[in-house]
């Protein structure tokens, strides 16, 4: 198979003229890749994790890449041109938003907060606006304006469906990708690599802060969110 793309936690490879195939990595990062390792069966989750939630979008009538589940660690999707940008949807106030604005940590957003960031660690993914974005060749007002509409759908479908199985959605990040037609649908993966889960009732950490601030067992609170959205 062709190789498209290596990133830091996934490889893209070719299937066919309108489709990839995705294969999650066990590798995971933090800090711009300067925190790097391996943790055994990672992919293989992210892998499932993914599926699940991109096939309640699906059933929802979100536009998605996902197409389907390949054993043990892929997935098949459609080819895109990607929009360099990381798309992030927060409920929560933690992260880098109470680094960069004077929220209190862990406060409830009366809002959810959408922020567009350039996806280019050599700059550290900055906040970006439509005509930055319009300037670069990136995007233009109007797609930034329907990748919002469509992450804020996403986030309360999903919002719903994790609460259900015991998880609050903090916040999250997205990709999106661009067909012949220019149509927007979301792509990349949907995993505890980019989004923030915590526990519904001890608001334990469940996602990668866990090894962002070394708190440990990063594999088996990836394992517990699979197993609590497949039952
Ligand atoms: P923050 O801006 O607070 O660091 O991240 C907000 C949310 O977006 C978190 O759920 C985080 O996992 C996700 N996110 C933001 N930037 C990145 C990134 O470069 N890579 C990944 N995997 N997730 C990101």
């Amino acid at each position: 198979m062709k190789l498209l793309y290596r990133g830091k936690a996934k490889t893209v490879y070719e299937l066919d003229k309108n489709h990839v195939i995705i294969e999650f990595r066990d590798d995971i990062s933090a800090f711009d890749g300067k925190k790097k390792d391996v943790i055994a069966g990672k992919g293989e989750i992210n892998a499932r994790i993914s599926s699940i939630l991109f096939e309640e979008l699906n059933r929802n009538g979100i536009p998605t890449h996902y197409i389907k589940f390949e054993e043990p660690n892929k997935i098949i999707a459609k080819r895109l041109e990607m929009i360099p940008l990381e798309v992030i949807c927060r409920n929560i106030a933690t992260g880098s938003l109470i680094r960069r604005f004077p929220f209190k940590d862990k406060t409830v957003l009366k809002k959810p907060i959408v922020e567009f960031c350039l996806k280019d660690d050599r700059y550290h993914d900055p906040m970006i606006n439509e005509d930055i974005a319009y300037n670069l060749g990136i995007s233009n007002e109007d797609e930034m304006k329907k990748m919002k509409e469509i992450i804020l759908r996403v986030n309360d479908i999903l919002k719903k469906f994790l609460y259900d199985k015991g998880i609050i959605l903090v916040d999250f990040k997205l990709e999106f990708g661009k067909d012949k037609n220019n149509k927007l649908y979301v792509a990349d993966e949907i995993t505890p690599d980019t989004c923030r889960f915590w526990d519904r009732e001890t608001r334990e950490v469940m996602d990668k802060d866990r090894y962002r601030k070394d708190m440990g067992n990063v594999i088996e609170y990836y394992r517990e969110v699979l197993r609590r959205i497949s039952a």
